[in-house]
C-alpha cells in the first residue's frame, strides 16, 4: 500500500478536494484506495455522502487502539473505496497522541495490519499544525501540498515546508517524497491567467525551490464552479462532462503509479 496525504495548513487550500478526486479517479481505473479523513471538520466524510452511526468506530478508536484498524473501515458508495471516517470527536485524540511520546508513528502503526489489503491510502489533513496532522505526515510515503493561489495560500505553503522540514530534520518522523505543490483556485479571464494567480504561482515556484532545490509546483486546479458541483452530485468530473478540469488530478495519479516505497 502506498500511503500519500494532502497537507497545507490553512483552511480551504483543497485538501479534500484534492484528496476526493484523486481517490475517485484511482477507484475508477481498478485500483484499491483506502482514504482516512483525519481531519475532525469530517468534510471527506461527508462529500462521500457517509453517514456515522453514534456509536460505529471512526479513526478515533482506530488511533486509540479501541479497535482493530480493519474495524474503522467502511465500504462506501463507491466501487474500489473504503473510508476511515471522522467526526468532531476526533479532536479528543490531540492530548492521546502528545501524551503517547511517539505520536508521529501512531498513525502508521496502525495502517500496518492492514496495508496489503490496499493498493493506494490517501489521508486528507486537518488544517492546523496539531498532533492529528503530525501523525498523518509520520504516516505518509508522499505528500502533496495544495495551495491557494492567494496570499494566504503562500503563508500556508511555508508553514507547511517549515513543518514538513522539522519532521525530516529533527524527529526523523517522515522520510517520504513530497508529490508537489498543486495551485488551487488558479484564475483565468478567457484564454489569459490572471495577474494575481500569475504572480501567486510564480511565488510558489520560488519558494519551493528555496525549501527544496527544485520547483515542484504542478498543473493548477482551475477555479470553477464545477468542482462544487461535482462534488455535490458526487460526481467525478468525468462523468460532469469536465474531463479537461482533472488534468491535475491525473497528474497527481501519475506520479503516484510511479512512486516507489520500501516494503513494510
Ligand atoms: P479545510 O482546511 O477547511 O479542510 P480544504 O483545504 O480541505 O479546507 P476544500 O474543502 O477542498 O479545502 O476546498 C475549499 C472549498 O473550495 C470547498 O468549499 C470546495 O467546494 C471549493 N472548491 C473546490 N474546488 C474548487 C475549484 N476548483 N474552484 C473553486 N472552489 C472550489
Ligand atoms: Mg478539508
Amino acid at each position: 500500500m502506498k500511503t500519500v496525504s494532502s497537507i497545507s495548513l490553512a483552511g480551504g487550500q483543497g485538501k479534500t478536494t484534492v484528496v476526493l478526486f484523486l481517490a475517485r479517479l484511482l477507484a475508477s481505473q481498478g485500483h484499491t484506495v483506502l482514504l482516512i479523513d483525519a481531519d475532525p471538520q469530517s468534510s471527506l466524510t461527508t462529500f462521500l455522502g457517509f453517514q456515522v452511526e453514534s456509536d460505529s468506530p471512526t479513526l478515533l478508536e482506530v488511533l486509540k487502539k479501541q479497535v482493530a484498524t480493519e474495524d474503522g473501515i467502511y465500504k462506501t458508495r463507491y466501487e474500489n473505496l473504503f473510508l476511515i471516517p471522522s467526526d468532531d470527536a476526533l479532536d479528543n485524540v490531540q492530548d492521546y497522541l502528545a501524551g503517547s511520546g511517539t505520536g508521529a508513528f501512531t498513525l502508521k502503526r496502525r495502517l500496518t495490519p492492514i496495508a496489503k489489503l490496499f493498493d493506494y491510502c490517501i489521508i486528507d489533513a486537518p488544517p492546523q499544525r496539531s498532533q492529528i496532522c503530525l501523525t498523518v505526515i509520520g504516516a505518509s510515503n508522499a505528500l502533496m501540498i495544495p495551495i491557494e493561489t492567494s496570499v494566504k495560500g503562500l503563508q500556508s505553503l511555508i508553514r507547511t515546508l517549515e513543518l514538513i522540514a522539522e519532521m525530516k530534520d529533527d524527529q526523523e518522523a517522515f522520510d517520504g517524497e513530497i508529490l508537489g505543490v498543486i495551485p488551487f483556485r488558479d484564475r483565468w479571464v478567457g484564454l489569459r491567467r490572471t495577474t494575481e494567480s500569475e504572480s501567486n504561482i510564480d511565488s510558489m515556484k520560488q519558494i519551493s525551490t528555496e525549501w527544496l532545490g527544485s520547483d515542484l509546483v504542478l498543473p493548477s486546479i482551475r477555479e470553477s464552479e464545477k468542482f462544487k458541483q461535482a462534488i455535490n452530485k458526487g460526481l467525478t468530473l468525468h462523468e460532469m462532462g469536465q474531463g479537461d478540469l482533472a488534468y491535475p488530478v491525473e497528474v497527481i495519479a501519475e506520479k503516484i503509479k510511479k512512486l516507489e516505497v520500501k516494503p513494510l
